[in-house]
């Protein structure tokens, strides 16, 4: 095999809580992670030496700081690979958005370098490894459904969540995760989500035990930073969807639907309305492969 073809699928939080802020200065957080079938295709190819990006994303660095070198060094670096690597990635995450674009490239380069060099490593291995490279890259390797603890890299897989139809809108704003962690009052929150009781409700495929429990502390911060999420949760709230939330520091945001009609009409309704730049309808995926 010379060349390696690979989905890196969007992740999104349907709940996500933290708990406290840790000495180093990190977040102990509480979530759940959901893959959705909206994803950056890549294209990995053996090459003489060093590694090589190119990408369809305007804007998007190639170098060193692309979590896709990152992924490739930290390979070769591990398992002693000598020869290089070409990847092409054609980007379809909105960036800096909430959904871990970055950190599903890098799990899925270290997925395509397993097997385009034949590693033979287990995914726990991969996962190990990831987190060196970011807290989300463990669970970008992993996928489906699953509830992530510590920094974001302690995880438990979950059942696949029940079928359901998932909007998701990017407005126009820009949010740096740092910021958003950085101006968070994790001691002054007053009420934490119910993650326990959403992951009971997973166990039992129960979708509006689920949506029912959607709450991200995050928002205390992007909300009202970026109104314009508040308008997008309302939006979809009236065209239907069970809940709406913001996805992880925002400030992209999702809406579940259990009726496929209900979630075209509402996508219809903010196209037209133009709050977001990028609208995707999906569903959700079971294991980001
Ligand atoms: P998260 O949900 O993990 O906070 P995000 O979706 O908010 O992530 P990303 O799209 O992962 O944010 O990217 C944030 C920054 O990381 C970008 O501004 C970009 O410069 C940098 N970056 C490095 N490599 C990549 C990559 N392969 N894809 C996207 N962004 C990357």
């Amino acid at each position: 095999m010379r060349e390696y073809q690979a989905m890196a699928y969007a992740k999104i939080n349907l709940g996500l809580d933290v708990v406290r802020r840790l000495e180093n200065g990190y977040h102990q957080v509480k979530m759940v992670m959901q893959s959705i079938g909206l994803g950056d295709q890549l294209t990995l190819e053996m090459a003489g030496c060093g590694i090589t990006i190119t990408t369809d994303a305007p804007g998007l660095p190639t170098d060193r700081s692309n979590l896709i070198h990152k992924a490739a060094s930290l390979m070769f670096e591990t398992y002693g690979i000598h020869s290089g690597i070409r990847v092409h990635l054609r980007k379809e995450i909105p960036m800096a958005a909430g959904m871990a674009g970055g950190s599903t490239d890098a799990a899925a380069v270290m997925k395509g370098i397993n097997e385009l060099f034949r590693l033979g490593l287990p995914l726990s291995r991969l996962m190990e490894d990831g987190v060196a490279i970011g807290a989300d890259v463990p669970y970008c390797i992993l996928g489906g459904t699953a509830l992530a603890e510590g920094i974001g890299e302690r995880l438990t897989a979950l059942p696949p969540m029940p079928d359901c139809h998932i909007l998701v809108a990017k407005p126009r704003a820009e949010v740096s995760t740092k910021y958003v962690y950085e101006h968070l009052d994790a001691q002054g929150l007053t009420a934490h989500p119910d993650i326990d009781g959403m992951v009971q409700a997973i166990r039992q495929g129960d979708l509006q035990g689920i949506t029912g429990r959607m709450e991200n502390v995050l928002e205390t911060v992007t909300v009202p930073a970026h109104p314009v999420i508040a308008d997008l949760k309302g939006r979809m709230l009236e065209s239907g969807a069970e809940n709406s939330l913001m996805s992880g520091s925002g400030p992209t945001v999702f809406g579940i639907f259990s009726e496929e009609e209900k979630a075209r009409a509402a996508y219809a309704r903010l196209r037209e309305e133009n709050l977001a730049d990028r609208l995707f309808l999906t569903e959700p995926c079971r294991n980001a492969d």
